[in-house]
């Protein structure tokens, strides 16, 4: 038996971000079931920090990451760099544009409403015009983010504070021992620590259920990617991430090639998403609605779950029926832009360490993020 003062149940963005901040307060333990880290949600985003997604807690907590996303690794290296976010709007999609714009003013300083012609100049192939865009909404402030270096740097730190990270470790049995939280793997070994946090994405009900804790009703949701060769003629370097003012389409380019995506919400099991031909046809489909591209080729696609409470904002918080158990879920279509503020209130609700002031300077207070909210007039299962 291996015994820890927390024990970290997930290893994609949501368990290492937390893990490092809990691991300079006591021995941290974390669990990974697949053999490599951030296999599932967090290795499958379109990696984005933007404001034109959530509720406003979900843009309070995007403003508060901004700061650790800016500051580099020990050795250097970005973990994000500057990429505007680009809304449009055909005529009837102008109402929604609007309410985007008024939600997202309070958080950006960077926005800029554009006419169709300055759509057009910056992503050509958009069909600009009467039939077409007609107008958007720019944010500068936005930007892409080091998915991988962020989480390698996340469980550097671990490591740094003398805790530990461990792959390959699936979690199929927790019980209680005494005042600890006792969980078997796998391979039968066994992890000990007063405090479990369940951080497991599209699995946390199942690990409340394992932990004879009552689920919250979280609904994993399939969305799917296509990615395609971009027309030789088109600089697509610098476009910026495009997404229509009502989830309907986004498209950005990467690696020399464009990503599309049908903003699909497909409900789904906890499971090793993998791309529909539906969905996969709908993207190339809607890329060419949007776009005078032809998408004659994909190249690659996959799929990821993006997993949501039924009030869409993410859970933080102590189990009010189980002492000890802590849910970090719900991270939904924000899960990366939102860690640094996820982990920082975690620190504070499980080592009782005062609220963070950057938080409630943006507005959000641990009754956002509480379990209680979902049990108390919600709709959980
Ligand atoms: C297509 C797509 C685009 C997205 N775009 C963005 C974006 O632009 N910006 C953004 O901020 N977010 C985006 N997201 C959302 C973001 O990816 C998620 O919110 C985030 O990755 C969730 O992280 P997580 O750690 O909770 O879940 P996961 O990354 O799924 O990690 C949970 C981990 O728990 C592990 N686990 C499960 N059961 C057990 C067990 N029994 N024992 C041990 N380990 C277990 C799993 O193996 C998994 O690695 C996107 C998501 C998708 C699918």
């Amino acid at each position: 038996m291996q015994t820890a003062d927390f024990l970290i149940v997930g290893g994609g963005i949501a368990g290492v971000s937390a893990a490092a901040r809990l691991a300079p307060h006591g021995r941290a333990i974390l669990l990974e079931a697949e053999s490599a880290f951030g296999y599932h949600s967090s290795g499958r985003s379109a990696t984005y920090y933007h404001f034109g997604i959530g509720k406003s807690v979900v843009r309070g907590m995007t403003a508060f990451s901004r700061a650790h996303f800016e500051t580099p690794t020990a050795n250097g290296t970005a973990l994000s760099h500057s990429s505007p976010a680009l809304f449009i709007a055909p005529a009837g999609m102008l109402a929604e544009l609007d309410s985007l714009e008024a939600e997202m003013r309070p958080y950006s300083d960077g926005l800029e409403r554009l006419d169709a012609d300055a759509v057009r100049d910056i992503v050509p192939v958009l069909r600009c015009g009467d039939d077409g865009i007609v107008a958007a909404v720019l944010d500068r402030t936005a930007c892409r983010l080091d998915s991988e270096m962020l989480q390698q740097d996340y469980r550097a730190a671990i490591k740094r504070a003398g805790g530990q990270s461990i792959a390959g470790a699936r979690v199929v049995a927790i019980g209680r021992e005494g005042a600890n939280w006792v969980a078997t793997t796998a391979a039968g070994d066994r992890f000990s620590a007063p405090i479990l946090v369940n951080a497991a994405g599209a699995w946390c009900d199942g690990i409340a259920h394992m932990a004879g804790v009552a689920p919250l009703g979280l609904q994993p949701l399939r969305r799917t990617i296509i990615v395609f060769d971009a027309p030789p003629d088109q600089k697509i370097v610098d476009w910026p991430f495009t997404k229509t003012a009502v989830d309907d389409f986004y498209m950005l380019p990467q690696s020399g090639r464009l990503l599309a995506c049908p903003v699909d919400e497909v409900p789904s099991e906890p499971t090793d998403a993998q791309p529909e031909e539906y969905d996969i046809a709908l993207a190339a489909a809607k890329t060419e609605h949007y776009t005078s591209l032809a998408v004659r080729r994909i190249g690659h696609s996959w799929a990821g779950l993006r997993t949501f409470t039924h009030d869409r904002i993410p859970v933080a918080g102590f189990a009010p029926d189980a002492e000890g158990f802590f849910w970090l879920a719900g991270q939904g279509g924000y899960g990366l832009q939102t860690a640094p503020a996820m982990a920082a209130a975690t620190e504070a609700l499980v080592t009782g360490g005062s609220w963070p002031a950057g938080l409630a300077d943006r507005g959000v207070g641990r009754a956002d993020l509480a379990v209680e909210r979902l049990r108390i007039g919600g709709a959980p299962t």
